[in-house]
């Protein structure tokens, strides 16, 4: 398993590519698709989009990508109005508004090999969501290197933040973490280092 990082955006958001026999699947589209779509070889095949929020950093290649790949892309339900509403995914310039066929996460999805299993980790959105694949975890704006995602926007709950995040305590210290920004970490770094945690 390989995991392709790009940086990109207004706010430095990352871009995951997991890549493994063959097959990719791109984790929160952030911007520039040219860019995204470079970081992809001929012979490898993208079998979906998965979205760990709706916030407009992490879905503004969403529509180009989805177009040329002729792939599924996953959310959770409770995000899906984020999607659909400038205002409440906070593209004030350039509007976004997903025309995509959004499909709604299970507990586990197959997409090509991948077997994910899906955490509903709502609290910086209601539908944020981290994503689990082998010793990786895909957090997107839940939990960063030795902090938290935001959760004074619209719809966030420091509540459901912290109920999340117990939840994440519970998981295997040797996974890896893949934040929405900024660098990787591991959940044992992160239970000694993150005061959230
Ligand atoms: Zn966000």
């Amino acid at each position: 398993m390989e995991v392709r990082t790009l940086v990109l955006g207004l706010f430095q958001t990352n871009t995951y590519l997991l890549v493994e026999e063959g097959e990719v699947v791109i984790i929160d589209p952030v911007s520039k698709p040219d860019r995204i779509q470079a970081k992809i070889m001929e012979e490898e095949k993208v079998v979906g989009i998965l979205l760990t929020h709706g916030h407009f950093d992490h879905i503004g290649a969403v529509d180009d990508l989805a177009e040329l790949y002729q792939c599924p892309v996953y959310l959770h339900y409770e995000d899906y109005e984020l999607t659909q509403d400038p205002q409440k995914n906070y593209s004030q310039t350039k509007k976004i508004k997903l025309k995509t066929k959004l499909s709604f996460y299970d507990d586990q999805i197959q997409l090509g090999h991948y077997r994910f299993t899906i955490h509903h980790t709502a609290g910086h959105t209601p539908g944020s969501v981290c994503i689990e694949y082998k010793d990786a975890l895909f957090t997107g704006d839940t939990l960063f290197k030795e902090s938290v995602g935001r959760t004074d926007l619209y719809r966030g709950s420091s509540q459901e933040l912290k109920q999340s995040l117990r939840q994440i305590a519970k998981m295997d210290p040797d996974i890896i973490i893949y934040p929405g920004h900024e660098e990787q970490s591991t959940l044992a770094h992160e239970f000694k280092n993150n005061p959230y945690l």
